[in-house]
């Protein structure tokens, strides 16, 4: 009966299973060893295990210690040491093999169980590429949106360069040019292009949650340098900019990050749409007990009920060709303040955004 039991194991068993001699030539094979390797494995002269398994050892396998440390490092369970072998058809397969000796009539053989991994490390596989994927897109839609935030606080510096040098070469172009006008437009236009180096610089110490450029600051000096790119804006759309920001206010803050803040809310208010009224845009400035708020107000329709919910999150616009990135950088930059930005009740009668920006010693 055992020797039945024992032929039946070999030959039937699920998992393939052959004998090898000490020199790793194959004595005995399994019909599932024969079927996964594709071919009768017991044929004259006798084939060498190491034909279908890559980088086996089995010749060093003397001791029960090295067996036992083998059949340990082959577990499927293991680091991922799993055998490379030629399956059926010669296609690549991967197995998992553990060893047992016997002797028979005083030669050594080894009892191969060669377990078939293939479809583990395929999913394996398969799972890595996909991780590698999702990181890789992950990146690439960051770097995506760090672009267009760049392109974004850019655009309004470089806007006004154009614009500047626009207006100087007109003057050049006249009989008699007014030098200290040219003057001043080149100025005004040399001056936007060291902001846009600037703006350059500050988000990159806002990417990297740098706090450095932070200084006591004069709020109504801190308005008073963006006035020309904020009167440029207004004479587009003949809006009227009020600003209420007293000169004793000073704040501890990054000068050009609140200057992009302002920049950003009354970019927007001006892009809200009024046809029947002038546009109103109003900035002022408040102490409070722990900070300092900035408000920008308008009297446009206010914000639109679809977007209350995601108004700063990146990407949500509702403006044709809209980046929708304004709201997310000011938010970022009021977080950088310790502070927070909603919206609020516009005293003109539009949407106003409220930013609070925190005392450095309430942070
Ligand atoms: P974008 O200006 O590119 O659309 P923003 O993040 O600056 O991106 O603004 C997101 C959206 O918030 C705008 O598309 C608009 O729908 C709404 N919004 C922002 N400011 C105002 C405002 N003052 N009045 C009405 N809606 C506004």
């Amino acid at each position: 009966m055992e020797a039945s039991f024992a032929r039946s194991i070999l030959v039937d068993a699920p998992m393939a299973v052959v004998a090898v001699d000490r020199t790793g030539a194959i004595r005995s094979s399994n019909t599932t060893a024969d079927a996964f390797f594709g071919r009768s494995l017991t044929c004259e002269p006798a084939l060498q295990i190491a034909q279908f398994i890559d980088d086996l050892e089995l010749p060093c396998l003397t001791s029960p210690e090295e067996i036992a440390g083998f059949n340990a490092r082959s577990r499927s369970a293991g680091d991922g040491v799993h055998l490379r072998a030629q399956g059926a058809l010669g296609g690549q397969a991967f197995v998992d093999v553990r060893v047992a000796p016997f002797s028979v009539r005083d030669e050594d053989f080894l009892t191969m169980f060669i377990n078939d991994v293939t479809p583990i490390v395929t999913a394996q596989t398969a799972v890595q590429d996909l991780q590698f994927q999702i990181t890789y897109n992950w990146r690439l839609n960051s770097l995506g949106e760090i672009a267009s935030m760049v392109a974004h606080e850019l655009n309004q510096p470089l806007s006004a360069v154009i614009n500047f040098l626009d207006a100087a070469k007109t003057l050049v172009a006249r009989d008699s040019p007014d030098q200290t006008k040219i003057t001043n437009y080149i100025e005004r236009a040399q001056g936007q292009a060291e902001r846009a180096a600037d703006v350059i610089r500050r988000l990159r110490s806002l990417m990297s949650h740098d706090t450095g450029f932070q200084a006591p600051e004069v709020m109504a000096e801190v308005v008073a340098e963006i006035m020309p790119i904020l009167v440029l804006s207004a004479r587009e759309t003949d809006a009227e900019i009020l600003i209420e920001v007293s000169p004793e206010d000073v704040v501890r803050c990054d000068r050009v990050q609140i200057q992009q803040l302002v920049l950003n809310l009354v970019r927007n208010a001006l892009d809200a749409p009024v046809t029947d009224r002038r546009r109103r845009v109003m900035i002022s400035g408040l102490s409070t007990e722990r900070g300092y708020r900035i408000l920008v107000e308008d009297n446009g329709p206010g914000v639109a009920p679809e977007m209350t919910d995601r108004l700063f999150v990146p990407l949500a616009s509702t403006k044709v060709g809209g980046m929708g990135l304004g709201l997310s950088i000011c938010r970022t930059i009021v977080e950088a303040h310790g502070g927070e930005i909603r919206t609020e009740a516009s005293s003109l009668g539009g949407a106003g955004f409220s930013c609070t920006l925190m005392d450095s010693e309430y942070v």
